[in-house]
């Protein structure tokens, strides 16, 4: 859509909002802000059309989705959101696609009283690259490195589903117009874990967010702790339309392997067990014991009966093709 709106016209219309936390925010060459006195955690993750997201994706949710991914990181850190930059990479000024782009993304700012304080908008093919910063103690911060033998296993939510919505999307999978759309949804707008990232801090041994599937996430999580580890499959939780699914195999990929859920991932000393589910029932979230930690490496995913299941390899984008 042709469109006279010059770039400083477009970021003032679409995404400036008067600083409140920040002592300076956009408009001058940097934003100013007051460091926080315990520790300040800082990430950065980018979405690229037809890598990350599907070209003609509702712009509300990529608006929410663009900035859930980052509060995502900080949730798996423990930190309290509170800034965010945002690199805009646009094909053209399409004055409709940035209003609801923008009101999506503000709309899940405003949830976490994330201020957005500076940015770069430039022409190139749709790409939206969201840098964040969260306050939590050094000492507090759960990081992938702590998980130790016996701990246990835990995730929030359920798994696969993201991954089952878009292999909704793309006809991998067949299900009710209903079913659907719920999972369509969670690929579309994951919703960050924040309040459980606060209330694990102190309690979970190490964390980390599920992206990229569960037992390339949690691999990443036993390396950096120097552990291994068993999983029951069957108590990973997973949407109830697999069961209607009623495709196995497809279903072991997507609950084992699938991205996009933004749920945590974190690891707890068995004697803290009934302080997570007092969490978990605090913040109406359901938390699921999924196995343990042991010493030495590696992964093992066990059937029922305790025997080892063969595995679905996580998304990774520089893997060469699976054989
Ligand atoms: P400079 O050329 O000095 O880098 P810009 O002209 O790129 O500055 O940006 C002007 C102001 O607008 C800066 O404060 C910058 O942080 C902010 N800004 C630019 N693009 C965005 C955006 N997409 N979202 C939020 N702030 C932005
Ligand atoms: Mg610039």
């Amino acid at each position: 859509m042709g469109s006279q709106l010059s770039e400083f016209a477009l970021i003032r219309r679409f995404f400036t909002r008067p600083a409140q936390r920040a002592r300076l925010g956009i408009g001058d060459d940097a934003a100013l802000i007051e460091p926080p006195c315990g520790g300040l955690a800082l990430s950065v993750d980018t979405l690229n059309e037809g890598v990350h997201f599907l070209p003609g994706t509702d712009a509300r949710r990529l608006g929410h989705k663009s900035l859930a991914v980052n509060l995502s990181d900080l949730a798996a850190m423990g930190a309290a959101p509170r800034h965010a930059l945002l690199a805009l990479s646009l094909p053209s000024v399409d004055e409709r696609w940035l209003e609801e782009f923008s009101s999506g993304l503000f709309a899940l700012a405003g949830r976490y009283g994330v201020e957005l304080i500076g940015g770069d908008t430039t022409r190139g093919p749709l790409s939206i690259s969201i840098t964040v910063l969260g306050e939590v103690p050094l000492e507090l911060a759960l990081r992938r490195d702590g998980a130790r033998a016996g701990d246990d296993i835990w995730v929030s939510g359920e798994l696969g589903g993201a991954a089952l919505g878009l292999a909704c999307l793309q006809a991998r999978a067949r299900l009710d117009e209903e079913s659907r759309n719920a999972l369509v949804q969670r690929l579309e707008a994951p919703q960050p874990r924040i309040e459980l990232g606060l209330g694990l801090r102190g309690l979970a041994s190490a964390a980390i967010d599920i992206s990229d599937g569960l037992t390339g996430d949690l691999g990443h999580l036993l390396e950096r702790s120097g552990v291994a580890a068993r999983i029951e499959y069957a108590r990973v939780p997973r949407p109830a339309a697999f069961s209607r699914l009623a495709d196995a195999e497809l279903e072991r990929e997507l609950v084992l392997a699938g991205g996009d859920d933004y749920e945590l991932l974190f690891t707890a000393p068995a004697a803290r067990r009934s302080a997570v589910e007092t969490l978990g029932a605090g913040l109406g979230l359901p938390l699921a014991r999924i196995g343990a930690v042991a010493a030495g490496a590696g992964l093992v995913v066990c059937d029922a009966a305790g025997a080892p299941m063969a595995q679905s390899r996580s998304h990774d984008h520089f893997a060469a093709p699976r054989p």
